[in-house]
């Protein structure tokens, strides 16, 4: 039954009702473009009726011409309806509470009211040509009598598309697959709306496919109201990659779409997010490390390339010595196996006290082991930032490259920003770097805290990470830069 599914992608509308998000319409623009060539069928592009500001996201994203189908999310009122098909969608998701707890304390009306409002709504939108997804709100909560006796006046009243929502997340897998099974015998194409409220959702969702549900609606990264809704890349790799269907998504723009929905709604993934997080494919056993470096279908159940992710190595207390050696080969170094056990033991007693071992600090274990005496190609003379509320927050730095001085300035969000940014001109010229992630922590409590920074950062198709440690937030971030680009420095000068 999974053959045919269709993705209704809702990040733009359930996911942008996630406690604390916004996000603006050129923003929204940029994550509908992604998913429409990520493939999905329908993009819930907002509910045009909130703003005015809303209005102008769902237009600038329908004057896009995308494959996808853009919908608007509508109550059953003439008013939703009419702001729709003001920013041209091509499709309402129209919504109706259907359980007699919503009714009544929600509305505060008789279900005969509520079934009228959805029939005369489905009819003034058929009569203006947009397609009618309707929609039951706590369907999980509502007799599959009721649910039939109004889906059934609806698709009489032309309504395309009929889904119900488990929207508190209520249903369990053999709960949802006999739900859907009952729904699916109307005549019409039905769609999944779960909520993850117990972790359940994309189980939950997989279960209506089962019965007969063929849409399903999703969220990247499962955002969405409380606990999210059902992730989008989750349920496709579980439907590709366990059921063995193709679904005609671009799995591989998984992981570049999750960074993009990820850094603008702020909502940072848990590491060990499936699929996306950055411990997915990540491994720091020795005895699993080793065993993926042989074969990577010993520790990974997919590679991590299907989703556009990266396998990576950590550096920790389980770290073996197999995982070392290739570490410190990709930086054209030799060692010998007595070498390599010296630098194994610091590693090990590094990480023992509970560090994480950056790029930078088995480079330097290894250095020193090695007895080589690594001459920095960037130093820092000297850096001055200035900050406050009536000022562009700006940095200047006198550095030397490879013994050539170079004066820079930059100016950022803030001093910090302004300070990376001064560095990064200064060595433009010499090596394209970006930096990937910033890390800060502060070790202890109060204001004079240590500063812990780690940062990640790309050079060609390289991420090394570095870190520095200080008591001031804009010298642990300079320094934990300047750091990593020494090490792609030194990297470029050994290969
Ligand atoms: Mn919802």
């Amino acid at each position: 039954m999974l053959e045919n599914l269709k993705i209704l992608d809702t990040t733009l509308r359930d996911g942008e009702q996630t406690p604390g998000v916004l996000i603006t319409s050129d923003e929204k623009l940029k994550i509908a473009l992604k998913l429409d060539e990520l493939g999905v069928n329908v993009i819930e592009a907002g509910s045009a009726i909130t703003s005015k500001d809303e209005q102008k996201s769902i237009k600038t994203i329908t004057e896009n011409n995308l494959n996808a189908e853009i919908c608007s999310f509508a109550r059953p009122m003439k008013i939703d309806i009419d702001t729709a098909i003001d920013c041209d969608v091509d499709s309402i998701h129209l919504v109706i509470p259907s359980s007699d707890l919503h009714i009544e304390y929600k509305l505060r009306k008789t279900r005969q009211e509520v079934e009228q409002m959805a029939v005369s709504a489905t009819e003034y939108a058929k009569s203006h040509g947009l397609i009618v997804e309707l929609s039951t709100e706590d369907a999980t909560r509502t007799s599959t009598d009721d649910l039939k006796h109004l889906y059934t006046q609806c698709i009489d009243a032309g309504c395309d598309r009929i889904c119900a929502c488990d929207t508190i997340g209520l249903l369990t897998p053999e709960r949802s697959y006999e739900f859907y099974k009952e729904l699916s015998t109307l005549n019409v194409p039905l769609s999944v709306h779960c909520h993850n409220d117990f972790g359940l959702a994309v189980a939950n969702t997989i279960q209506a496919l089962r019965a007969g549900a063929t849409q399903a609606h999703t969220t990247i990264n499962g955002i969405g109201e409380r606990a999210g809704n059902a992730s989008c890349e989750e349920l496709i790799m579980a439907i590709e990659s366990l059921y063995n269907i193709q679904t005609g998504i671009k799995t591989e723009l998984f992981y570049e779409t999750s960074q993009l929905v990820e850094r603008i709604t702020g909502l940072n993934l848990q590491a060990n997010k499936a699929i996306v997080g950055a411990n997915a494919f990540a491994h720091e056993s020795g005895i699993h490390s080793d065993g993926v470096l042989k074969k990577t279908e010993t520790y990974e159940p997919i590679k991590p390339e299907k989703v556009g992710h990266r396998r990576r190595f950590v550096l920790g207390k389980h770290v073996g010595k197999h995982v070392i050696s290739e570490k410190i080969k990709e930086t054209n170094t030799e060692v010998t196996p007595e070498e390599l056990n010296r630098i194994f033991e610091r590693v090990k007693a590094l990480s023992d006290m509970g560090k994480t071992v950056t790029d930078v600090d088995l480079q330097a274990i290894t250095d020193d082991i090695l007895h080589i005496n690594p001459e920095d190609s960037l130093v820092l003379q000297e850096y001055t930032t200035v900050s406050g509320n009536k000022v562009i927050p700006t940095a200047s730095v006198r550095v030397n490259i490879n013994n050539t001085e170079r004066i820079e300035a930059g100016v950022g969000v803030g001093p910090v920003d302004a300070a990376i940014e001064a560095i990064r001109k200064s060595i433009k010229d010499t090596a394209d770097i970006t930096l990937e992630e910033y890390h800060v922590d502060a070790i202890t409590g109060g204001t004079d805290a240590l500063i812990d920074v780690l940062v990640k950062l790309k050079y060609e198709d390289k991420q090394i990470t570095a870190r520095s440690t200080q008591p001031d937030i804009i010298m642990a971030s300079v320094e934990a830069y300047l750091k990593g680009v020494n090490k792609i420095l030194s990297d470029k000068k050994r290969s």
